[in-house]
């Protein structure tokens, strides 16, 4: 028996899935390094942590430690002086001795009740409202540290309070939201320590068994996703349109490839994807087709923005995890056919993009359709400009009167190449259709662009060489977007 330290991750890693938490302990070089995308919320996460802990001036911090880590001891150490100063204590550390293995938490934030010998827990997080995953997370906490002899009153969790419109500096005490979780959080303390006993000795035993199913990206995607994934066939059914966990169903009943699915399972847009996968050919509704280019004006004017939406405001009038744009790009096509002209619009610095975007969407002229790929997005992004900047407002609107979307064939499958497997976004329906896709940029992706120009626009000493870098990757990740947009519409014309 190793007797296995488990910290709150490993133990919310035991309720997802004892395979994920036995490799963890006993083959953790498989698992994939943190990607950029996951990396990025856990920055956010402990950015917003950060500014949680001004709520509290005169508190003290237990310095880094962790259930990996050899200062351990130290961290409880620590805890224990500082508790003595009923200040309030950020990253208290606790160990307590359980059935098979010991429960090693850090709190974030613990408070001392005035007058009493007790203290409140809060935990943090830069979600929007509680998760059933985040009350595990504090009974595991709250279990841990009565059982290191702290008494415990209030417990309850911090998100962000999504109504909270930034003027000026941030303040913490508005930008938060808590939610007083002591019941439901010691209604499941009960279950923990039979919990724990049970994840210890997975941790001890030989290595699990799981099929995959919903629990791989729920209530996290799981890190060892792309290693349990990657056996999976081609058309597995875990493409299926709309499927969500209906597709786990089918694997448990032995059905793995979309063309092996029963008709009766299936409906629609469903049935068109396995009509696809078994003929191996594309399914092309002329009449959708017609009925799209049939509703397009020219000149016209294929255009696609990208965003940034951060948990912290970054700017006045925004709200948490708002959408705010900073770039977009613009192929106009005067005729059909015609060799398109390609305009764009960059925010190079930290100062709010918005005013400076409009100004350049202004060069959007008077006649023809605005074209997007999802248009969606567009709509609301134009509509959220303009009852910001009510100035521009009128042509917000008229561009949003005039906005198409080239995805409406794709999303109703009236053309569904089997390429695609059952997605319609931008990314598979290029390759599907061209067979040429987004290979090569370095960035490829929306939420890449996000993350990347925020590095661009607020990393400190970031050198001159690589801020211009991102910003020609942007340029050129935008840039293709809507060249796709002028490609597929080509594809379309072509169909008919
Ligand atoms: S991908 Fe799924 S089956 Fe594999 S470890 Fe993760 S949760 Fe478990």
């Amino acid at each position: 028996m190793t007797h296995p330290t488990i910290s709150k991750s490993k133990f919310l890693s035991g309720i997802q899935c004892p395979l994920l938490l036995w490799t963890q302990y006993n083959d953790r070089g498989i698992i994939p390094p943190t990607n950029a995308g996951t990396q990025y919320i856990f920055d956010m996460g402990h950015s917003v942590g950060d500014l949680a802990k001004q709520l509290w001036p005169n508190g003290v911090e237990v310095p880094a430690g962790g259930a990996d880590r050899p200062d351990l001891d130290a961290t409880v150490a620590t805890t224990r002086e500082y508790l003595k100063k009923r200040k309030p204590i950020f990253e208290a550390s606790f160990v307590s001795d359980e059935p098979g293995g010991r429960r090693y938490v850090r709190a974030d934030v613990m408070l001392p009740v005035l007058g009493e010998d007790r203290w409140d827990l809060v935990e943090v997080k830069s979600s929007t409202r509680t998760k059933d995953v985040n009350i595990w997370d504090v009974a595991f906490q709250a279990g841990a540290i009565e059982g290191a002899g702290v008494k415990l009153r209030r417990l309850s969790l911090m998100h962000i309070n999504t109504s909270y419109v930034r003027h000026g500096p941030i303040e913490p005490a508005r930008l938060f939201a808590t939610d007083d979780i002591t019941d439901l959080a010691r209604n499941r303390m009960r279950d923990v320590p039979r919990m724990f006993a049970e994840y210890a000795a997975t941790i001890d035993g030989p290595k699990p068994v799981v099929p995959i199913g919903a629990h791989c990206v729920s209530p996290y995607t799981c890190a060892m996703k792309d290693v349990c994934w990657n056996h999976l066939p081609e058309h597995h059914v875990t493409t299926m349109v709309r499927a969500g966990k209906k597709a786990f169903d089918w694997v448990e009943r032995g059905i793995h490839d979309v063309a092996d699915i029963p008709n009766r399972d299936l409906a629609g847009s469903q049935r068109v994807q396995k009509d696809a996968v078994k003929s191996g050919r594309a399914v092309i509704d002329q009449k959708a087709i017609h009925a799209l280019l049939d509703s397009l004006e020219y000149p016209l004017w294929h255009l696609d923005f990208e965003s940034v939406n951060p948990a912290v405001p970054l700017f006045n009038g925004t709200r948490p995890f708002q959408q705010v744009p900073f770039q977009f790009s613009l192929h106009v096509e005067e005729a059909p056919g015609a060799e398109p002209e390609h305009i764009e619009f960059l925010s190079v610095d930290s100062n709010d993009p918005r005013p400076a975007l409009l100004e350049a969407l202004s060069q959007i002229g008077p006649y023809g359709t605005v074209l997007a790929f999802n248009a969606t997005f567009e709509s609301q992004v134009l509509a959220t400009l303009g009852m910001t900047f009510p100035e521009w407002k009128p042509m917000t609107d008229d561009l949003g009167a005039r906005l198409r979307d080239l995805a409406d064939p794709f999303r109703t499958f009236s053309v569904y190449h089997p390429g695609q497997k059952g997605s319609y976004s931008l990314k598979s329906v290029l390759p599907a259709l061209t067979g040429a896709g987004y290979e090569g940029l370095a960035i490829a992706d929306g939420q890449a662009a996000g993350r990347q120009w925020l590095q661009a626009v607020y990393k400190p000493g970031l050198p001159e060489s690589d801020r211009e870098g991102i910003f020609e990757g942007l340029r050129a990740y935008c840039g293709k977007d809507t060249g796709a947009m002028v490609e597929i519409l080509e594809v379309l014309r072509g169909m008919i």
